[in-house]
């Protein structure tokens, strides 16, 4: 057994290079187009479960190894990549340091944030310097928690690159129904001169990318052409929820994904 890798492992996966990411070209072009020319702040945006995290986790990785590859991937070996395992890392304060990426990184979860610990990036954090990178995750959690103010004159103010991720909802109400939204202010938006939206992947694409994740996990597909079928249109296009899905095959002994589990998998949010 322990040459597959379990539920959790699979539930956490992130991707190792940008030909694992399914979709989100243009999110992919951005990362590359900062990595071959610098960075300004940017904001991504999409809907929950389109690999958005994986993406911007994949390009904050490539963009600190200094041994990235030809293609533009992060090497997945040295002390940045490992450090930024995942995009996330705890060793914010002294990451140059210990990595010697020419960058240093502040990664911050908006939804758990404190004011104390929002307040202390001023003084933590060398934010009048162009090499550093600040990712405020789920930024519109800060509007939420009545942090937003808190920011807004730091963000446009310093000389550190800005990075956030929010979450496209559809609108449920009012004249504006059905439009998609990320509940952030205009002036939380008007700080990132690059908006960059997650974009779901061609079926195709997608068909590829999950007999791939497949493999790669040793889950078996029952009667693949439908199964496959089945999984894309009920993830509807979402990589996350593809991963789940294979998560969950991974609890059971047989190890394997058909029809059947398809339709009993259970979607965690309704836009
Ligand atoms: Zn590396």
């Amino acid at each position: 057994m322990k040459d597959f890798p379990t539920p959790q492992q699979i539930r956490r996966w992130f991707p190792g290079c940008w030909s694992e990411i399914a979709g989100n070209s243009e999110v992919v072009e951005t990362w590359k187009n900062f990595i071959a020319n610098g960075l300004c702040n940017a904001l991504f945006t999409g809907p929950s479960r389109s690999g958005k995290k994986r993406a911007i986790s994949l390009g904050i990785r490539a963009l600190l190894c200094p041994n990235r590859t030809e293609l533009l991937s992060p090497c997945g070996k040295c002390a940045a990549c490992k450090a930024t395992d995942e995009g996330r890392t705890v060793h914010a304060g002294v990451f140059t340091a210990i990595t010697g990426s020419e960058y240093s990184f502040y990664p911050v979860d908006c939804e758990t944030v404190t004011a104390d610990e929002l307040d202390s990036l001023q003084t933590e954090v060398e934010l009048e310097n162009e090499t550093t990178i600040i990712y405020l995750d789920e930024v519109a959690a800060l509007r939420r928690r009545r942090l937003e103010g808190r920011l807004l004159k730091v963000i446009d103010e310093t000389e550190a690159i800005w990075i956030a991720s929010a979450v496209s909802l559809k609108r449920k109400k009012g004249s504006r129904k059905g439009e998609w939204t990320e509940r952030l202010s205009k002036e939380m938006k008007g700080r990132f001169a690059i908006k960059v939206g997650t974009s779901l992947p061609h079926p195709d694409d997608l068909c590829g990318w999950i007999a791939e994740r497949a493999r790669a996990w040793k889950i078996r597909i029952i009667d693949p052409k439908t199964t496959i079928t089945m999984m894309v249109i009920r993830s509807r296009y979402r990589a996350g929820y593809v991963v789940n899905m294979f998560a969950e095959a991974a609890t059971r002994d047989r190890r394997s994904i058909g029809p059947d589990d398809v339709l009993g998998f259970n979607l965690d949010t309704e836009d």
